[in-house]
């Protein structure tokens, strides 16, 4: 730290590990394991062709594809670098330093850290029991509510009527979803955004559709707080969208045989995984992600990520209160999770 920093406090996001490609089965920051549709290819050359100019800061083209596809305006869709860059863009719009904002004490760790650095009180609710969030624990709030849904590192998903409960009963605050896991087996909210000026749904572009390097995210909601978005974009960064992941983005969306081909293959996969960890003993959180969060009654979640790593398989630990025990797996290709289950078949076998 050099003397002239004034955040010395400031505790900033872990991401996990990037290794050189194929050094791991990557499983530890919950990618897609296919690339995108090839389509792209030709079409990303020919847009290279005019990178001399500035991208489109209104992404017109991404944003009417992107919402005929929702069932939305345009007017309630904003494009952001990666969902991060739409959540920081949330604290700054919509958390009033003296009330704070309030999320799930087990979650996305960027939300503490964001409220870290946009100094607001961050509350953090704990989960039930079983690791779910009990939407009651969030009825009558004070506050700005971010959920993670499904939340992560746990793949727990709340219903639409449990999101709907939430929004109804905070209509004079903020409440934003954050569905980065969304197509993996949940259903959005984004439907609810006609009914209730108070609901933000963001989303990424990173899990599910296979963009995670191209760094794409959005929010839908009403046309005002889309507008109060827009406010701190052109006031931070109004070009923050290349035109080659406006690009990527558009053709995503008109790949739908490709999304689903791919969300599908992830799916049934996580259930064939799913069950292959119960039969060595496993016990797995009911997951509508593409990841598993997952613990052995005889071994501890530390020792079990070290023992993967040597063996060439990455996946997340996070040493923490209540979590530790657990591992969070990706799901990768078939192949690749037969080989991940290979492995700790020997490991809890020895
Ligand atoms: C991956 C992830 C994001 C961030 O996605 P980017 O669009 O890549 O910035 C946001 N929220 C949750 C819960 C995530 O897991």
């Amino acid at each position: 730290m050099s003397r002239f920093f004034c955040l010395p406090d400031l505790e900033a996001y872990t991401p996990g590990e990037q290794p050189k490609e194929g050094q791991y089965i990557k499983l530890n920051t919950n990618e897609n394991p296919f690339p995108p549709s090839p389509v792209m290819e030709s079409l990303l050359l020919e847009k290279s062709r005019h990178l001399q100019r500035y991208n489109d800061n209104t992404c017109k083209e991404l944003t009417e594809v992107f919402a005929q596809y929702r069932g939305v305006g345009k007017e309630n869709v904003i494009f952001s670098n990666g969902s991060d860059e739409i959540l920081a863009f949330c604290f700054l719009a919509f958390c009033d330093r003296s009330r704070g904002i309030c999320f799930p004490e087990i979650s996305y760790g960027f939300y503490q850290v964001f409220a870290q650095l946009f100094s607001v009180e961050g509350e953090k609710i704990p989960l039930a029991e079983d690791l779910s969030v009990n939407p009651r624990d969030y009825y009558h709030k004070d506050k700005c509510i971010l959920i993670a849904n499904p939340n992560a590192p746990t793949g727990i998903c709340l219903s639409l009527e449990e999101v709907r409960g939430i929004v109804e009963h905070n209509p004079s605050q903020v409440v934003i979803m954050d569905e980065a896991y969304i197509d993996f087996g949940g259903e959005s909210a984004s439907q609810l955004c006609k009914e209730y000026d108070n609901l933000l749904v963001v989303g990424t572009f990173s899990k599910s559709r296979n963009l995670a390097g191209a760094r794409l995210g959005y929010a839908i909601g009403c046309e005002s707080l889309i507008s109060d978005l827009n406010t701190i974009k052109y006031s931070f960064n109004p070009y923050n969208v290349n035109s080659l992941t406006q690009l990527l983005g558009t053709v995503s969306i008109q790949e739908e045989a490709y999304f689903q081909e791919c969300r599908q293959k992830i799916m049934e996969t996580r259930e064939t995984f799913v069950a292959g960890l119960e039969d060595l003993g496993f016990h797995t959180l009911p997951s509508s992600a593409n990841f598993v969060f997952t613990e052995h009654p005889k071994h501890q979640g530390e020792a079990l990520f070290a023992q993967l790593k040597e063996r060439g398989i990455l996946v997340r630990h996070f040493p923490k209160d209540k979590i530790s025990s657990y591992l969070r797996i990706t799901i990768g290709t078939g192949e690749e999770m037969r080989i991940v289950l290979k492995n700790l078949k020997e490991m809890v076998d020895s």
